[in-house]
């Protein structure tokens, strides 16, 4: 094959450690291609790997990646329509010129206000803003703010309707916007978990003890405290807003309010409401992956160095491999950032020949009905929200 016509060679020295079907793919690779052995980067993939990946990334995204819109869909999630006037609202200043009224507020340097406000809860970051046009007109020139509220408005109405908002500060918000990783496994993690404001990434949340929910009446009985009680700490449970939380379509059963096991135990404890045994059983209680879709949100990721906005992307090529195996779908699930997804790319076989086939990204590919679907959820509205 000849270097430079958009082809990328298989990384020779990672053979041993690929499954074998890997290997039957990779030797019929090497069959129908022109194969010329590079020096290997230090990555694993070749220089002409990296010199294709600078020229054509972008159109190996759109032909070999999807948005997993069924992760968005599954949590906690808002319809579109309904979110485009309060997007506009919360993005710009008022129409009416700003009072005199709070001037004083006007004279501080807008480094020093930036500061202040990003030390304010959500919540009231919101009521400042509805005091008068000035209040509005300084907050939505807030940098931080503004990329918050345009980049993660699913996450402040996340917070806002599940009664959080009071209990996380706008710099904490704006910090899990700027973070790609997830706090669990250190990967890219596409979605926010209310409670903590962590990042995390589908798997995670559905298996990490960090994401363990409980339903409040149950967490109320095992450990013998009521609502009342336990609502005197700020932010160990939150009010559950309705949605489908199953990714076969199946209204899964809402509890009213649910607990934070993972972030409520150890204050328990310390507050010597509970004992050791009564934690281990909290611990140990099998919760559902419903409930903790119910405690998530769509979260993407802001690069301030490039300036834009990930909300990530999967392999088609790990579906081709999953549909043809039927094996452990972990590949298939993972969700990379854009620039994560090339570093993929040059090893995962089917995604290179997706690629082969589109002929630098200028022919249609057949690929298969999940990833065209991006995902789960078959019954959609217009607005590509479940019916
Ligand atoms: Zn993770
Ligand atoms: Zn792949």
């Amino acid at each position: 094959m000849p270097i430079g016509t958009g082809q990328i060679l298989p990384p020779t020295p990672r053979l041993s450690a690929q499954r074998p079907h890997q290997v039957v793919l990779f030797l019929a690779f090497i069959c129908f291609s022109d194969f010329v052995h590079l020096p290997m980067a230090q990555n694993g993939s070749t220089s002409s790997d990296e010199a294709v990946i600078e020229k054509h990334g972008d159109e190996i995204i759109r032909v070999c990646s999807y948005h997993r819109r069924d992760f968005d869909l599954v949590v906690i999630r808002s319809r579109p329509h309904e979110m485009q006037p309060v997007l506009a609202s919360i993005t710009t200043a008022s129409k009416t010129k700003p009072q005199a009224r709070f001037s004083w507020l006007a004279s501080l340097p807008p480094e020093l206000m930036s500061m202040v406000i990003l030390q304010l809860d959500v919540r009231s970051v919101f009521r400042f803003r509805q005091v008068n046009s000035l209040a509005r007109s300084i907050i939505t020139d807030i940098r931080e703010y503004r990329l918050v509220a345009k980049h993660g408005l699913e996450g402040l109405r996340g917070l806002l309707r599940a009664g959080l908002a009071q209990c996380h500060l706008l710099r904490d918000l704006y910090r899990a916007l700027l973070e790609q990783s997830c706090a669990s496994c250190g990967l890219f993690g596409c979605l926010l978990f209310l409670f903590t404001l962590e990042r995390c990434c589908f798997s995670c949340l559905q298996s990490s003890e960090r994401y363990h929910v409980i339903a409040q009446s149950t967490f109320s009985s095992l450990a013998k405290i009521s609502r009342t009680r336990l609502s005197r700490f700020p932010g160990l449970s939150l009010r559950t807003v309705p949605g489908i939380y199953h990714m076969l379509e199946v209204p899964a059963r809402r509890p009213k309010y649910l607990v934070s096991e993972f972030k409520a135990t150890p204050v328990l404890l310390a507050s010597d409401m509970i004992g050791d045994d009564t934690a281990r059983k909290l611990k140990l209680r099998q919760g559902q992956s419903a409930h903790r879709f119910m405690a998530a949100t769509a979260f993407p990721y802001y690069s301030l160095d490039s300036a834009k906005v990930d909300h990530g992307v999967s392999c088609k090529g790990c579906q081709i491999r999953f549909d043809r195996l039927r094996d452990d779908p972990t590949d298939r699930d993972r969700c990379f950032s854009q620039e994560g997804f090339l570093t993929h790319f040059p090893e995962c076989l089917e995604a290179l020949q997706l690629w082969t086939e589109s002929r630098e990204g200028t022919c249609p590919v057949d690929e298969p009905e999940f990833t065209r679907r991006c995902g789960y959820f078959k019954l959609l509205g217009p607005d590509g929200l479940p019916a």
